[in-house]
């Protein structure tokens, strides 16, 4: 009698349905296909065909499966029950929720709308929260994006014409010298290491600025350990240099950039950007 080895199936089927989307478990959405197995997330892999990621995946993009499989992640509404910080809850539901929150918000809506300081995580309905703030008729609202994303953002918009991300990059294939300033590194990860390979594979010097060399500052080469709060000075520091050396290009400025209207044209000294 010949004695049977059994079959191990070294690449079972993890999924039996794809769908694709984008990962947002940081803010540079890079394409993921998800993978479904009986009507469940059982797998994200990068998407190769996305133009932001090119099939790269971090460990937080892989982790994403628990935003829908932990099984503490919250259900429904909880209110607490026991003294704060002990950590006793019970859920309740969504009426009994708007009940109380409709308690707290009527009577200042009421009598001074802007009296309600309306803050909010990070989501992806920023601009809902906002319009809903601005409907109640408060003013003082704002998301936790003002104190991370949108300002690199707003920094990628006004230095290169695009916000990092799905909207604009470096452009990484002619860049020779590439100035990173405090880079929060959870974001815009896998779009910027993948740039910064590129980049360093060409040969182009990569400069860090921020007070601690970790991640991206850790394959600079030059770091520049800053002192916290002062990267606005040494940027000044570094334009008032070039303008005395006469490198800035005055004539692209004029032409291509809102300079111009930031000249104050006040005679006499410190009245004048120029
Ligand atoms: S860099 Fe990572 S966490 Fe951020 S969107 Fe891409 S895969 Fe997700």
């Amino acid at each position: 009698m010949t004695h049977q080895q059994p079959i191990l199936n070294t690449s079972p089927k993890v999924s039996d349905e794809i769908r694709q989307t984008t990962c947002y478990m940081c803010a540079c959405r890079c394409g993921i296909n998800v993978h479904m197995k009986d009507g469940k997330v059982a797998y994200i892999e990068g998407n190769r065909d996305h133009p932001v990621n090119k099939g790269v995946l971090c460990a937080k993009g892989s982790a994403g499966i628990m935003q829908v499989n932990a099984p503490s992640r919250l259900k429904a509404p909880m209110i607490r029950t026991g003294p704060r910080g002990s950590g006793q809850y019970k859920e309740i539901s969504w009426d009994e929720a708007l009940a109380i929150a409709v308690g707290w918000l009527e009577p200042v809506r009421h009598e001074a709308p802007e009296q309600l300081a309306f803050f909010t995580g990070r989501d992806q309905s920023q601009s809902f929260t906002s319009f809903w703030a601005q409907s109640f008729g408060t003013p003082n609202y704002a998301a936790h994006g003002g104190f991370c994303s949108v300002n690199m953002a707003t920094a990628g918009i006004y230095t290169m014409g695009g916000a990092f991300w799905e909207f604009g990059q470096p452009d990484w294939d002619h860049t020779k010298l590439f100035m990173l300033f405090g880079v929060a590194e959870d974001h815009d990860s896998n779009p910027i290491k993948m740039g910064l390979g590129k980049i360093k594979k060409r040969g182009a010097r990569v400069i860090g600025v921020n007070p601690i060399r970790s991640g991206y500052n850790a394959i600079a080469d030059e770091w520049v350990g800053i002192t916290p709060g002062t990267d606005g000075l040494f940027i000044l520091s570094m334009i008032h240099v070039l303008m005395k050396a006469g490198k800035i290009d005055l004539d692209y400025l004029s032409r291509y950039t809102n300079a111009p209207v930031l000249v104050n044209a006040a005679e006499g000294p410190d009245k004048g950007l120029f």
